[in-house]
C-alpha cells in the first residue's frame, strides 16, 4: 500500500524557449531559474514541487512528473495529470508531443509505451484489459453516477485496445474529429479541454485478484484573459465559460491542497467528471507551462500564481 502522506498534489512548472518570432522581434527572456524548485520572475519568487527550463528534454519532463503516476496507477490507485497555461505555453507539447517520435514524444504516448512494456512484462495469469475512453464526436454528454456514486460520463466512447500503436491512432484520430468539431463552428472558437482517459483493469486468473487504475490526462483550454484577443459575442461568451471552468478546477485544487472538508466539485462539469481521481487516494499532478518572453509576463506571472494556489 502506498503511504496515504503521499497523497498529494505535486505542481510542476515548465517554461518553453522563446519561440521564433519572440527572438525576431528581440524579447527578453525573463525567467531566473533559482534552484530546483523555483523560479523568478522580476524579481518576484514563485515555488513548485519542481521547475524546468527552456532545455528539459521531453524524457526529463516525463520522468519527473508522471512516470510515478503511471506505477501507482497500475498498483490500482487513480490518477490525473493537467497541463495548464496560455495559448501557446507548451501545454499540447508537454502532453503529447509528437506522438510517434521517440525523442519527441509527450508525457500522453511514454505512459502508453509503460502501460504496455508493463503489461508484456506481466506473467501469465494476468489477463488484461486496457481501454482507451474517448469522445470527440457527440455533443452534450452528460456526467452521470454509478450506483457507487462514482461519477461518469455517458454514451462516450470506449475502446479496447491492444498496442501501443493502437492508442496512437485512437488519439490521431481524437486529434482529427476534434479539428473538424472546431472548423464546424465559429472559427475562433477553437478553445476547449481535451481529457483521455486511460482505465488500466488486471485479473489474476489464478487468484481471481482484481485491481484497477484510471488516469485522466487533461489538455486544459488556454487560460489567457479574454482582454487581449478582444473577444466579442460567442466567442467573449465562450471564453467566460472557460475562465469559469478553470476557476473552478482552481478552487477544487486549493481546497484540496489546503485538506478543507468542503471540495466544490459540483462547481463545474469537469470538476465532477474528475472527481474521484483527484484528491483522495489519488495522484494529482499539475504542469504549469509558461512563456519565457518578457511580452507575456503578466499573464506568466497569472499562470504561476494559479499553480501557486495548488500548493
Ligand atoms: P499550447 O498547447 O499551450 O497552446 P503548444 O504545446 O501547441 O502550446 O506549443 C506552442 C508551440 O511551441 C508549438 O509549436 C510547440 O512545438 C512549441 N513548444 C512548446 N513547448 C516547447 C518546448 N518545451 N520546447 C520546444 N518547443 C516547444
Ligand atoms: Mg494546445
Amino acid at each position: 500500500m502506498v503511504d496515504p502522506a503521499e497523497c498529494t498534489i505535486k505542481v510542476m512548472c515548465r517554461f518553453r524557449p522563446l519561440n521564433k518570432s519572440e527572438v525576431e522581434r528581440g524579447d527578453k527572456y525573463i525567467p531566473k531559474f533559482t534552484g530546483e524548485d523555483q523560479v523568478s520572475i522580476s524579481g518576484k519568487p514563485f515555488m513548485f514541487d519542481r521547475v524546468f527550463g527552456s532545455n528539459t528534454t521531453q524524457e526529463q519532463m516525463y520522468k519527473a512528473s508522471a512516470q510515478k503516476i503511471v506505477k501507482d496507477v497500475l498498483d490500482g490507485y487513480n490518477g490525473t495529470i493537467f497541463a495548464f497555461g496560455q495559448t501557446s505555453s507548451g501545454k499540447t507539447h508537454t502532453m503529447e508531443g509528437s506522438l510517434h517520435d521517440p525523442d519527441g514524444m509527450g508525457i500522453i504516448p511514454r505512459i502508453v509505451q509503460d502501460i504496455f512494456n508493463y503489461i508484456y512484462s506481466m506473467d501469465e495469469n494476468l489477463e488484461f484489459h486496457i481501454k482507451d475512453l474517448l469522445d470527440v464526436t457527440k455533443n452534450n454528454l452528460s456526467v452521470h453516477e454509478d450506483k457507487n456514486r462514482v461519477p461518469y460520463v455517458k454514451g462516450c466512447t470506449e475502446r479496447f485496445v491492444c498496442s501501443p500503436d493502437e492508442v496512437m491512432d485512437t488519439i490521431d484520430e481524437g486529434k482529427s474529429n476534434r479539428h473538424v468539431a472546431v472548423t464546424n463552428m465559429n472559427e475562433h472558437s477553437s478553445r476547449s479541454h481535451s481529457i483521455f482517459q486511460i482505465n488500466v483493469k488486471q485479473e489474476n486468473t489464478a487468484t481471481e485478484q482484481k485491481l484497477s487504475g484510471k488516469l485522466y490526462l487533461v489538455d486544459l483550454a488556454g487560460s489567457e484573459k479574454v482582454g487581449k484577443t478582444g473577444a466579442e459575442g460567442a466567442v467573449l461568451e465562450e471564453a467566460k465559460n472557460i475562465n469559469k471552468s478553470l476557476s473552478a478546477l482552481g478552487n477544487v485544487i486549493s481546497a484540496l491542497a489546503e485538506g478543507s472538508t468542503y471540495v466544490p466539485y459540483r462547481d463545474s462539469k469537469m470538476t465532477r467528471i474528475l472527481q474521484d481521481s483527484l484528491g483522495g487516494n489519488c495522484r494529482t499532478t499539475m504542469v504549469i507551462c509558461a512563456s519565457p518572453s518578457a511580452y507575456n509576463e503578466a499573464e506568466t506571472k497569472s499562470t504561476l500564481m494559479f499553480g501557486q494556489r495548488a500548493k
